[in-house]
């Protein structure tokens, strides 16, 4: 298979754009593929080679690539000529949408982006409470705003005590000082730490922002009642609830994990799934909530009655706006989260019998299309056991990768990502793709001794 145009292309790319790519998340060694085509399950690399995509856009891909309800909801759009910056009926009646859509939610507004939603969010939630700190899990990815851009992938002796993980800043150029200081860190799955975090900080603290399943660390799944727990953490100690559903968001239930877990979060954050990949992001939630994000109508000042600024000149730009309300219509029956739990699950329950018949220890966590591969001879349940898997390399994660590239079954060369199917992959999709690992598992080289590498890296 050759990919030397995507190698050239990087070479090129590098001239102009810092590590050749416009967001680092698409670095990928020994240099990232360059892409020409998508369609449904498919994509095409510039050499022409096709894959079928397990990459789905970080999951923003629910339906399909190229999905022609979408698509032609967008082009009948650019006919009206309105693009940002005016409202509309459309921008009016898709928010309606949304709020009928999901549980609890009593108002939105549309976003630029899953970071700029979560940091409206967390302004709206410091604004109603009047505190400052939040408190995130450790592991969990919430985009790039400062206070939530920290103990995203921290080096393990670096991380700090099990039950009260050190707040570590990702990013050069931030408050460093002011993130520590404002940004608790709670292991997840951990309801007991969690509430001796709150309970401590509670006076200060106005949310807990939460991703339901951490997918950025592989798709680790909530312990039965955990979430419940920290929704109850949370209302006993008087501080609000965020779900960060940018993932979670329509793919488990056509309402989100709200609907799935059936917990009730305070603000929502949704982007990504929301549109079929068109660049849009939402913040949902009560009223009193999200009104201290309105405009001060009677002084005219941008800055919001409740003090928040919220603004942006392409929030609920129209032909996103088109996507949104064209995916929410395919996803509101039900049949779209329907299939893509059923492929999670047989693709889990497939993987399970290889394991078993080829002694691996390969397993799928995952729900509603998106999921992961931890090389695990347990249940993953938090950040720290996540990244000690597959020798704590992710060794022979790349080494299926590599395989089943080379057979056109493209995943992300990344230990430890959540990967997904969309609306558009099949069946026989899932099938091809058990029996390619059924196939690789002994090309992976020796599984290593049983794993039990939480003693190897002891937390500090
Ligand atoms: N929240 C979660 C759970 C995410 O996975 C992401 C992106 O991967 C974000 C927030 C940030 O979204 P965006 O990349 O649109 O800024």
């Amino acid at each position: 298979m050759s990919l030397s145009k995507s190698e050239q292309m990087f070479e090129r790319a590098g001239k102009v754009i810092p590590g050749g790519v416009h967001s680092n998340a698409r670095y990928l060694k020994p240099y990232p593929l360059f892409f020409s085509k998508a369609k449904g399950n498919k994509v095409w690399d510039l050499d022409g080679n096709e894959y079928v995509d397990y990459f789905v856009n970080h999951g923003a891909i629910v339906l399909g690539h190229a999905y022609p309800q979408v698509d032609e909801a967008v082009r009948k759009q650019m006919e009206s000529g309105l693009a940002s910056g005016y409202e509309s009926e459309l921008t009016v009646s898709t928010t309606e949408d949304l709020v009928r859509m999901i549980p609890h939610a009593e108002m939105a507004r549309f976003a630029g982006s899953g970071s700029d939603a979560v940091m409206s969010a967390i302004h709206m939630a410091r604004a109603y409470t009047r505190r400052k700190k939040i408190l995130k899990t450790e592991g969990a990815w919430h985009g790039t705003y400062d206070y939530v851009c920290a103990s995203y992938r921290p080096s393990l002796d670096k991380a700090g005590p099990k039950k009260t993980p050190r707040t570590i800043p990702e990013s050069a150029g931030f408050v460093q000082g002011d993130i520590i200081k404002n940004t608790l860190v709670a292991p997840f799955n951990d309801s007991d730490a969690m509430e001796k975090i709150v309970k401590k900080n509670r006076k200060d603290l106005a949310a807990v922002i939460i991703e339901p399943i951490i997918h950025n660390c592989g798709a680790i799944m909530p312990k039965e009642g955990y979430l419940q727990s920290v929704r109850e953490i949370t209302q006993d100690n008087d501080v609000l609830l965020i779900f960060d559903e940018v993932i979670t968001g329509f793919r488990g239930a056509p309402g989100g994990a709200q609907e799935y877990y059936g917990v009730e979060a305070d603000i929502a954050t949704f982007a990504k799934a929301i549109a079929n990949g068109y660049q849009i992001a939402a913040v949902v939630g009560k009223k009193d909530i999200l009104q201290v994000s309105g405009p001060d109508t009677k002084k005219g000042s941008i800055g919001g009655f409740g003090g928040v600024i919220f603004g942006g000149t392409f929030h609920a730009h129209h032909l996103a706006v088109a996507a949104c309300k064209a995916t929410m219509a395919e996803l509101r029956d039900g049949k779209v989260t329907k299939h893509l739990n059923h492929l999670t699950d047989k693709l889990r329950k497939s993987v399970e019998q290889i394991s078993t018949e080829l002694h691996s220890n390969i397993r799928v966590e995952g729900l509603g299309g998106e999921f992961t591969f931890f090389f695990s001879d347990h249940e993953v349940t938090n950040y720290r056991e996540a990244i000690s898997t597959d020798s704590g390399t992710g060794a022979r994660f790349l080494k299926l990768q590599k395989y089943l590239q080379d057979r056109g079954i493209r995943f992300l060369p990344r230990h430890i990502y959540h990967h997904g199917f969309s609306y558009s992959h099949t069946e026989n999709d899932m099938e091809e793709l058990a029996l390619a690992i059924r196939e690789s598992l002994p090309h992976l080289g020796k599984q290593p001794a049983r794993e039990d590498l939480q003693e190897k890296h002891k937390p500090v």
